[in-house]
C-alpha cells in the first residue's frame, strides 16, 4: 500500500469512527427528547417515568401543558389508563378553577359513567355548580338531551327538564311541530315525552291548552287516545277505574252509558267513607272535604270573620274571602230582583259538627244520619268557606222554593261558589241533594266546575 493509500484508509477510518460516536451520541440524544419536553411540561422523573413507561409521551406532549394531569399522576397514578378523562390542556381549564376542582368533578362525571368526551362537553360548556346540578338530576343516558337542549339555546334549568323527555319530543321542538310552552308545564308535572306527544297529537289545541292546566293524571294519554272519550265526563272515567268498578278497556263505554251512576235512594251513604286522609291542601279555598278527605281535628280557619248583621241569619262566621264574596252574590241577588239571600249557617268547629253528628246519629241511626250530616272532621262547614242560604222568609230547608233559587244556580259560579251537593249527584258526593248548601271555592275553579257540570269531588281528581 503507497503512503497516500495508507492515509486515506486511516482517514477513512478515523471518520466512521467519529460518524459511530456523533450517532450514537445523537442517538442517545433523541431518546431523551420526550423525557426534556416532558420535564419542560412541568412532569417530574417519577412521573416521566410512569407516562414513557405507558407509551403515552406523545399523547402527553401533544395535550401541552396540563396541571391537571400533573395533579392526576400525583393523586392518582394507579389510574393512569384513565388519562383520557384528565389530560386537560391547561388551556381548556375554565377559568379560575384549580386541579383539583377539576380531578374532583371530573372523577365524579366518571363515577357517574360519562365518557371523556362528555367530560369535556361538561367541564367546557357549563360552571362547576351546574355540572353537579346535572349530576344529580341527568342520567349519563340523557346526557345528549341535556347538550342537544344547551345547544339549542335553552337555559341550563329548561335543558334539565328536556333531559327527561326524548329525542323524539326534542326533534318536534326543533322543527317546531310543538312550541316549548306545550311542553314545559307537562314535563314539570311529571309527564313523560311520550304521554305528551300522544295527549298533543290526539287533542284540539283548546282541550291540550286545558289539561295543561290541570295536575299529572296518569291515566289521560291513554284515555284521551280511545273513541268517544268526552272532557266532562274524565273525572268519572277515573273516578270508575280508580275504584275498580271498570276495566280500562271498557271505562269510555261503561261510564258514556251511565253505567257508574247509582239512584240516590240506593247509595250506602256510610260505605262511602273509606281510606280517610287529610288533604295537603286541606286550608286552601279548593280543598276537597268529603267521606275520603278529612280535616285535622284541631283546625280553625285563622281568617274568620262575622258577617254585617244585613247579610246572615245566625251568627257563624266565615272566612275573610268568602264572606266577601257572599255579600257581593247577596247584593246581586237583590239588583236581580229577588229577595235578598242570607247566610243561614257557615263555620263550624269540630266539637260542634260531632255534637250535632252524635245528636242525629241517636235520633236516626248511623245509615240516615250519613245520608244528611257529615261526620267530625269530614264537615265543609270546619272550612269556613261554606254558607247554607236562606232568606228572612225562607229556612234553608226550603231554600229550592226561592224565587231566586234559578237565579243563584246559573250565577253562584260568578261569585266563586258551587252547589256542593247537586240533585243527581249524590253517588259523587256521599250526600243526599242540598239546595242550601253552597261552596266557596274562588271565581275561576267555581267557573271551570260550572261550564263542566263538576262538583268539587270530581274537579279535585283533576286540579290542586
Ligand atoms: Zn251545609
Amino acid at each position: 500500500m503507497s503512503k497516500k493509500g495508507k492515509i486515506t484508509l486511516i482517514i477513512l477510518l478515523v471518520t466512521i469512527i467519529l460518524a459511530a460516536i456523533g450517532g450514537t451520541a445523537y442517538y442517545l440524544y433523541q431518546k431523551d427528547a420526550p423525557k426534556r419536553e416532558l420535564a419542560a411540561l412541568g412532569y417530574n422523573e417519577q412521573q416521566t417515568t410512569v407516562i414513557i413507561k405507558n407509551n403515552l409521551a406523545d399523547e402527553v406532549i401533544n395535550a401541552g401543558q396540563s396541571s391537571l394531569f400533573i395533579y392526576a399522576l400525583e393523586n392518582n397514578i394507579s389510574n393512569i389508563d384513565c388519562k383520557d378523562y384528565y389530560l386537560l390542556p391547561d388551556k381548556d381549564i375554565p377559568e379560575g378553577k384549580t386541579a383539583k376542582e377539576l380531578f374532583d368533578v371530573i372523577n365524579k362525571l366518571k363515577e357517574s359513567g360519562y365518557t371523556s368526551e362528555e367530560a369535556y362537553v361538561m367541564v367546557n360548556n357549563l360552571d362547576f355548580e351546574t355540572i353537579y346540578t346535572v349530576l344529580r338530576t341527568v342520567q349519563p343516558a340523557d346526557l345528549e338531551l341535556f347538550t342537544t337542549a344547551i345547544y339549542h339555546d335553552y337555559s341550563v334549568e329548561d335543558s334539565l327538564l328536556l333531559a327527561q323527555g326524548n329525542m323524539e319530543l326534542m326533534n318536534m321542538l326543533n322543527e317546531e311541530k310543538i312550541t316549548f310552552e306545550n311542553v314545559k308545564p307537562m314535563l314539570t308535572k311529571g309527564y313523560s315525552a311520550e304521554e305528551i306527544i300522544q295527549l298533543y297529537n290526539a287533542m284540539e289545541p283548546d282541550d291540550y291548552a286545558f289539561i295543561k292546566s290541570m295536575k299529572y293524571i296518569p291515566e289521560l294519554a291513554l284515555l284521551v287516545g280511545m273513541d268517544n272519550f268526552e272532557m266532562d265526563k274524565l273525572p268519572r272515567y277515573l273516578m270508575s277505574l280508580r275504584s275498580n268498578r271498570a276495566e280500562l278497556n271498557d271505562v269510555i263505554n261503561w261510564v258514556n252509558n251511565d253505567n257508574d251512576y247509582i239512584p240516590a235512594d240506593e247509595i250506602d251513604y256510610s260505605a262511602m267513607y273509606h281510606d280517610e286522609e287529610i288533604p295537603e291542601n286541606y286550608a286552601s279555598y279548593t280543598a276537597c272535604i268529603n267521606k275520603q278527605y278529612a280535616l285535622p281535628a284541631d283546625y280553625v280557619p285563622s281568617d274568620l270573620e262575622q258577617l254585617p248583621a244585613g247579610y246572615r241569619v245566625l251568627s257563624h262566621p266565615m272566612r275573610h274571602v268568602a264572606a266577601n264574596a257572599f255579600m257581593n252574590m247577596s247584593d246581586g241577588s237583590v239588583v236581580a230582583g229577588y229577595e235578598r239571600i242570607l247566610a243561614q249557617s257557615n263555620y263550624r268547629s269540630y266539637e260542634h259538627q260531632k255534637s250535632l253528628y252524635d245528636e242525629y246519629v241517636f235520633q236516626d241511626g248511623v245509615a240516615l244520619a250519613d245520608t244528611y250530616s257529615a261526620r267530625p272532621g269530614h264537615s265543609e262547614h270546619q272550612t269556613g268557606l261554606v254558607t247554607d242560604i236562606g232568606t228572612s222568609s225562607l229556612d234553608m230547608l226550603y231554600f229550592e222554593n226561592y224565587s231566586g233559587y234559578e237565579w243563584v244556580l246559573e250565577n253562584a259560579h260568578r261569585y266563586g261558589f258551587i252547589q256542593r251537593y247537586p240533585e243527581g249527584k249524590e253517588y259523587i258526593t256521599g250526600y243526599e241533594y242540598e239546595s242550601w248548601h253552597f261552596r266557596y271555592v274562588g271565581v275561576e275553579s267555581a267557573t271551570v266546575m260550572y261550564e263542566h257540570d263538576w262538583t268539587l269531588d270530581e274537579y279535585s281528581l283533576l286540579f290542586d
